[in-house]
């Protein structure tokens, strides 16, 4: 792995571009028998009551639960839209014309690191505070990963959103992707014009993912539009 161990959701950051690099697969493919999760225990969410640092209460582990839930719900519809559409217009949107085999790689190890058992530590409440702006941080040599108030406040689905951060923050850790670039914008530009470096960006799974068009309501998902009323 790199020396930098930490990666984080930040807000935009125009004209912020660090290195590339390879995803380091064969490296996390080798190590995944080894990758096992060590999750803190939840701990009683009482009014006043105090939390220890790092641990999550209750209500937060509910709330991360859920967003995994959603997580592995929306990745399975959009891995079902990449090996059935390839190039459909929303994976050339996010991925342009990146290499379907990779990507479909990528997005299955992430797949797999949502299930119970594969889960990196949870983080709440950290003892080292989270940036200003910032939804969560991943550490890809600890394998934790560290959700900020930003997080807790965020919707349940839509740009920005609870499950997308969990997708977001996984794909530092099991695929290695970097923050080439943010928010969605920057992100298609990037698809558009260096599709190579877009597979290895953060933003890029997370809105593949995450602005999925979606052909069904997906259980819990808050805003879809109500029937027609009759005769109109
Ligand atoms: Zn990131």
């Amino acid at each position: 792995m790199t020396a930098e161990a930490i990666r984080d959701t930040h807000p935009p950051s125009p004209g912020r571009r660090p290195g590339r690099g390879p995803a380091g697969l064969a490296l996390l493919l080798a190590m995944a028998p080894f990758l096992a999760a060590a999750a803190p225990s939840g701990v009683p969410d009482k009014p006043g009551m105090p939390v220890a640092p790092d641990l999550c209460t209750a209500g937060q582990r509910a709330t991360i639960e859920a967003a995994f839930g959603e997580a592995g719900t929306r990745l399975a519809a959009a891995i079902a839209l990449l090996e059935s559409a390839p190039e459909d217009a929303h994976v050339r949107r996010w991925f342009g014309g990146a290499r379907r085999k990779l990507l479909r790689v990528n997005l299955g190890l992430i797949a797999a690191a949502l299930r119970p058992e594969a889960r990196p530590a949870l983080i709440c409440n950290p003892s080292r505070p989270c940036d200003a702006g910032n939804w969560a941080r991943a550490s890809t040599v600890g394998r934790s990963l560290t959700f900020c108030p930003r997080f807790f406040d965020s919707p349940a689905a839509g740009q920005d959103s609870r499950f997308g951060v969990v997708i977001h923050e996984l794909s530092h850790i099991v695929i290695g992707t970097r923050d080439a670039t943010y928010q969605p914008a920057r992100s298609e530009a990037l698809a558009r014009d260096e599709p190579r470096v877009a597979a290895t960006n953060a933003d890029n799974y997370e809105y593949f993912v995450e602005l999925l068009p979606e052909s069904r309501p997906a259980p819990g998902s808050v805003g879809k539009p109500e029937p027609l009323p009759s005769g109109g």
